[in-house]
Formats: structure tokens, sequence, C-alpha cells
């Protein structure tokens, strides 16, 4: 089947372009003469006037003032002479509306200002929710956030059937500000409305008809009928049910909220991300109160952007962006070849078969492979669910390849065999001259130079270092390792790839351990001297996370497994020029009798049913704690950036948070270093020197960077 560049069927993507846009013809340009940038107005023989939303050089609809300025004038105008019925629509490809422009919300501080805006983005909701005339939002493709608020201030809902709907705005330490937080409550079941604003979940067009969201799901050729439906009276309401409407007295919605409260502070406490907390006070104060709660909604959505939360997940967003566009260049392989199929090689390939590559898989061992193919297979379960087609697809384009006949046609090879120069040149030697001339060599290799790995070959400048992280379909960064004679074109294809497999390329020199590995190491190591100094490992965990980390250093070396942990600290023992502490020997037993952590059931934890097993732990760490894991791992990313490994300190703190889970409410690692300022992460690096060693000896890179 043909695919287009984001591995969807070509044909859906086609059909999702013929909208149904009433007056206005598909590919009209827009007129010269019209008073709007960003919107279209036409009446059609019925009388129905279409409000057609194309923001201008977006290749997407997102709100701005300017657009609601716009929509606002397009208003007033059918205020004085109302028609029939209003429809508004985007034609746009992908989608509706996408949410509000957030570059709107970057390093804003002023909450007086922000309030003064988002009032006078609520106005002009406020007064297309009432004008009198029938409004009808049609949707197709995403809707979200201020796309979704501006959809219910309308008196019905149409959607096509690939419509989904949500309010991301937890995700960026925010909750719904044009006036969801009221609309929302009151048009579905409270206690669904919020779980959907508290999740940031996305919800699928015939699901949102169950709960209330939407009145009627169609298709694009009977959108026409419907608007007709809807301003004739014929097209029924979705209504709150009575459960639902009980939700408006408050005794219930305090009943309710304290159960949500517990909930969210499972996912993350509220010093840490305080919008899930704040939308729910506004819920339980202001549920039965509309116009009290839309005032409370703008004031707390004011507070919650200026905050520092807030400002730093807007910074993330951006962060992933950056990343993302570095991956935005044109590269037309198709096919890959992937040589090793064990846990890094195996997965790698199924993730690069998912997403459209047609990807033959060699090892030595025919198990291996096997092994390889039926883990592809349950991941492909879980993630492609309902979609069998894509499953049965993604399966066809995995092909198991004994003796390495695929190398011949590969675009792109990748080398996953185990960590081990001898045997990674003895393949490249093999390999090399059966590759096409154009083809691009990469070595997942986790610590070896890329310079030694290059040295021999009769085209060097087309080796990369691609490297993964396991396991490489949830974890979204992968570093393209450079080296001293790799050809330009050949790190931008290799970013390019990473593009279209949905990955986030983050560029860095050979140098030992990159980037990732060695800021984690002085982390992790840190953790080890802990416990064998006595301090329990319960304790130990839960000050990386009091900190902001997704789990402790002691869970993670379990994760990651024991022996490649080890590994890669004597590693970086022996290759770096800094005091690093020795592995305790216990660690060495351990792994010695194959306790490795979390892939044999028992490492530093016992394992059960994928969870770490872990004591009961009320004692509060002392900040010292954090401090003594955290701040060696700031000083690796300082000397990383000092040395170039990695030359953007952006680049840098979006590879920690992608990699790593490095707290994203503070922003990243430099981010976080600069809030504390520098002058205080040396001194304190300074301190703890004196207390417990010479290997906490700052980087000089905090006295000459900025
Ligand atoms: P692994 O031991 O799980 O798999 C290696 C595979 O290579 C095995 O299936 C083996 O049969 C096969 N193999 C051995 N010799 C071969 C040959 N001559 N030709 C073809 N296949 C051969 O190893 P892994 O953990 O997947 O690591 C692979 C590479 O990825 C290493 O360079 C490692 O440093 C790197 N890496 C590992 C991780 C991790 O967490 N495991 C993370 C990032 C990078």
């Amino acid at each position: 089947m043909t695919t287009s560049h984001l591995g969807k069927p070509a044909l859906a993507v086609l059909r999702k372009r013929n909208l149904e846009l009433g007056p206005f013809a598909i590919d009209e340009a827009p007129q010269e003469a019209s008073p709007w940038a960003h919107w279209r107005m036409r009446t059609d023989p019925d009388g129905i006037v279409w409000l057609l939303f194309d923001k201008k050089d977006s290749s997407a609809n997102t709100l701005s003032s300017e657009v609601l300025t716009e929509f606002d004038a397009m208003l007033q105008r059918l205020e004085s002479n109302p028609p029939r019925g209003v429809v508004i629509r985007s034609a746009k490809p992908g989608g509706f509306i996408a949410g509000a422009d957030i570059t709107q919300f970057r390093g804003v501080k002023d909450t007086a200002q922000i309030e003064a805006l988002i009032a006078s983005g609520h106005a002009v909701l406020d007064r297309l929710d009432r004008l009198h005339t029938v409004t009808i939002a049609v949707i197709h493709g995403y809707c979200l956030g201020g796309g979704l608020e501006l959809a219910l201030a309308c008196d019905y809902r149409i959607a096509i059937d690939d419509a989904s709907f949500g309010f991301p705005e937890v995700l960026l330490g925010l909750h719904p500000g044009l006036g969801g937080t009221v609309r929302l409550p009151r048009l579905i079941n409270p206690a669904q409305a919020m779980t959907m604003m508290l999740t940031g979940r996305s919800e699928r067009a015939r699901r949102a008809r169950r709960l209330g969201l939407v009145d009627a799901v169609t298709q694009e050729r009977h959108v026409r009928g419907a608007v007709s439906a809807a301003v004739s009276g014929e097209l029924k309401k979705a209504k709150q049910g009575f459960a639902a409407a009980l939700l408006n007295f408050r005794p219930a919605r305090q009943m309710l909220a304290s159960r949500m409260a517990s909930e969210a502070a499972k996912r993350a406490p509220r010093a840490h991300y305080p919008a899930p907390y704040a939308l729910i006070d506004l819920w339980v104060e202001h549920g039965g109160d509309a116009a009290a709660a839309q005032k409370a909604e703008i004031s707390s959505f004011a507070k919650l952007l200026v905050g520092d939360t807030a400002q730093n997940l807007v910074r993330v967003f951006f962060l992933r962006d950056k990343l993302k566009s570095l991956a935005g260049g044109k590269w037309g392989g198709k096919r890959v070849h992937v040589i090793g199929a064990g846990t890094m090689g195996g997965d790698i390939a199924a993730w690069c078969a998912w997403n459209g590559f047609v990807v033959t898989l060699g090892d030595t061992s025919a198990k291996a492979i096997g092994g390889a193919v039926k883990r592809a297979a349950e991941l492909y379960g879980k993630i492609g669910r309902d979609d069998h087609r894509r499953v049965r697809d993604a399966l066809d384009r995995l092909i198991p390849d004994l003796k390495a006949d695929g190398v011949a046609g590969a675009d792109l090879i990748i080398e996953a065999v185990p960590e081990n120069l001898e045997l990674k040149r003895k393949i490249f030697a093999a390999i090399e001259p059966k590759m096409k001339p154009e083809a691009i060599l990469g070595s997942n290799t986790s610590s070896i130079p890329l310079e030694q790995l290059r040295d021999g070959l009769p085209r060097p400048e087309r080796l990369v270092g691609i490297h993964f992280f396991n396991p490489v379909s949830r974890m979204q960064l992968v570093e393209i390792v450079s080296h001293d004679q790799v050809a330009p074109d050949v790190l931008a294809d290799a970013r390019a790839f990473l593009g279209r497999i949905d990955r986030l390329p983050a560029p860095v020199k050979s140098a030992p351990g990159f980037l990732v590995n060695r800021a984690l190491t002085p982390y992790l190591l840190e953790a080890l001297l802990m416990l064998d100094a006595g301090m329990k490992k319960e304790t130990i965990d839960k000050a990386a996370v009091d900190f902001g980390m997704p789990m402790g250093p002691i869970e993670l070396a379990d994760e990651v497994g024991l022996d490649i942990c080890l590994h890669v600290a004597e590693m970086l023992r022996s290759s770096l020029n800094r005091d690093m502490p020795d592995a305790p020997q216990w660690l060495k037993d351990k792994v010695a009798k194959g306790e490795l952590g979390k892939k044999t059931g028992k490492g530093l934890y016992d394992w059960k049913d994928g969870h770490a097993v872990k004591a009961h732990e009320d004692v509060t760490p002392s900040p010292d704690t954090a401090d003594r894991l955290i701040l060696p791992m700031l000083d690796a990313c300082m000397t990383c950036w000092r040395e170039d490994v990695v030359t953007d300190d952006e680049v840098l703190d979006g590879a920690m948070i992608f990699a790593t889970g490095f707290a994203p409410f503070r922003g990243g690692p430099m981010h976080y270093a600069r809030t504390r300022g520098f002058a205080d992460v040396r001194d304190t690096l300074k301190r703890l020197a004196g207390q417990y060693g010479p290997r906490f000896h700052p980087d000089p890179g905090w006295d000459t960077k900025q």
C-alpha cells in the first residue's frame, strides 16, 4: 500500500482534504479584497453564513489575539443582521484548531496583563455564545484546547468521524483558560469533564458523542444535511443526564474533588505541578455559578501561566520543537538493514518497520531473530490497538534475514551487535563492499569512540553513531554521534531518518559516554556510594523523586540493568580524566551472580510483575541528599557543554528531558542550574567536595559559561 511520509495511507490523507466547505470551493485562494487575514466569510444559498478559519502562513490553525480580534469583528457584523445560521469550520486538512498559539505564552510575567488578554478572549467567545442565531462548529481532525473552547461556545458541535477532542493544557502546567472549565462541566457529566481536563487525554468522535460533547458524528458528504438539521432544530442536542446534574451541588462536588486530588497527587505533587489542583479548586468553589467561575478561571489561569512550572513546561514544548526541527531534512531512504537482533537491534528494527520502513533484520542466531519478531508482534498489538491492518503491514515489512541479503539494497544499515570493537570492525569489513555507495552506516554503540570504529573503513564519511535508548519504542531521544571524518550530509540524513520514525535527535560529539550516559553515571554512582554508607535505597530514590525525577537512581539502575551500568561506569572511569569512584565490589559480585535488575527479577530491588518491591518509607531525605545526586549530573552536563560534546545548551536540556525524564517542570538541567545560579551550583559542589571527596570538584565551566 502507498504510504505518505507520515506512514499514513495516502488515500486517508487525500480523503481528509476533501472537506465540505459550503459556499467555498476547496482550493479557493483567499480574496485580495478580504478584510480578514485568517478568516473568510460567505453566505450559502440557504442563508447560512460560513466562517472559514485558515490561519495565514501556518499549516495548523491556532488561536492568537490577532485571530480572535478578526473573529470578533466578524461576529459584530453578524450581530447587527443575524443570518439563519452560522457554521464555523477549518480549511486546514489536518484539523479544526490545535489550541492557543503557545508562542504568546512564552516569557510572560505580568499577571494583570495576562488577565486582561484572556478576558478579551472570553468576551469574544461570550459574543459567539450570545449570537441570536444557531451556531454550529463542524469539526474534523484535532480540536484541542482553545479550539475546543471555541466549539463549546457554539450551540451545536458536528464531528466528522476522524475528529478528536481534548484539553492538553495540563501538560503545559495550565488548565483551560477560555471558558473550558466553565462550559465543559455544564455540558457533559462534570466528573468526566474533570477527567478530560485533568489528564489531558483526547477523546475520539464517537466517544465524544457518547459523552455528549458533540451532537452528531457524520461524514463529509453528510455535513450539509447535518447543518440544515441543526439550523431547522431537527438535530437533537446532547444533554447532561440526571446523575450528572446532581454534581452541580457543592457537597457532591466536594466529595468527588477529594478523590480527584488524591489521584492527582499520585501523578504529581502540588508543589511541582499546581495546575490540576487549581482546576479542582475552581470546580469545587465555583461549579454552581457560571459568572464567578469565569472570573476565577481567568485569574487562576493567569497565575499559573506566569508561574515557574508553566513557564518551564512551555520551554520544554519549544525544546521539543527545536529537536524536531533538527530532524526536518529530506532523506528519501526506504530500506533499513539492522545487524543484531538482540535487545536493541530487535527493537530498533521493529520500530522502523512500524514507521513505514522495509526492514531486514540479521543475526548469527535464528533464535534471536525469532525472539525479536515475537517482541515486535507484542509491541504492535499494544500500540496498534484496533488497527489490525497497520499491525499486519508492519509485520510484513519486518523481514528476517539470516544471510544479510538486505545489506545490498539498504539505504541505512544500523549495527547493534555486542559492545566489542573487534567484532564491530569485523562486521563493517564484511558488509562495506556490499553497501550501496550512498547508504549510511549507523552504529548503536553506547561507548566505543566513533574514531576507533571509522578507522580502516574505506568510506569513513558514511559512518555515524545512532545511539538509541532502551526501550526504543518509549524513549523519544536518540543521540546522533559525529566524529572527525563524518560527512555533514550523513549527519543531516541520519537526523532526518529519526524524524521519519518519530524520534528526536540530539547531535553530540564522539566522547566517552556521549552526553546522556556521561551525565547519568555520576548520579547512579553517587546513589551506590550512599547505599554503601548505609542509607536506605528507598530514601535515596525518594530524594530524587521529590526533586522531580521520574524514578530514583537505584530503581533506574535496576531498570537499565546493573551489568550495563557497571560497564558504562568502568568505561567512563578508565577514559575520563576526572576523579570517579570505583563501583563497589558487592555490585560487581551481584552482576557476576546474574542479579542484573528488572530483567532478571532481582537486582538492587526485588522485582515483581514489572515493579520494584519497595519498603514503605516516610523519611524526608535531607536537601543534601538530592544535591549529592543531582549536582554531579549537572556538573557532567556542564563538562559536556564546555567541551562541545553538545554545543547548544537548549539541545542539552531537551536531550536530558527526553532521554532521562529530567524533571520537566524545572525546564532541563542547565535551565535549573541557571535558575538556581551557576555560582550557587559551583559553591555547593565545592562544599560537597570538602565533605565527601574530590569527585564533587566543580567543572570550570560554572565560571566561564553563561
Ligand atoms: P544483545 O546482546 O542483546 O544483542 C546483540 C545481538 O547481536 C545478539 O542477538 C547476538 O546474537 C547478535 N550478534 C552477535 N554477533 C553477531 C554477528 N557477528 N552478526 C550478527 N549478529 C550478531 O546486545 P544489546 O544490548 O542489544 O546491545 C547492542 C548494542 O547496542 C551494543 O553496542 C550496546 O552497547 C548498544 N546499546 C545497548 C543498550 C541497552 O540498554 N542494552 C542501550 C543503548 C545502546
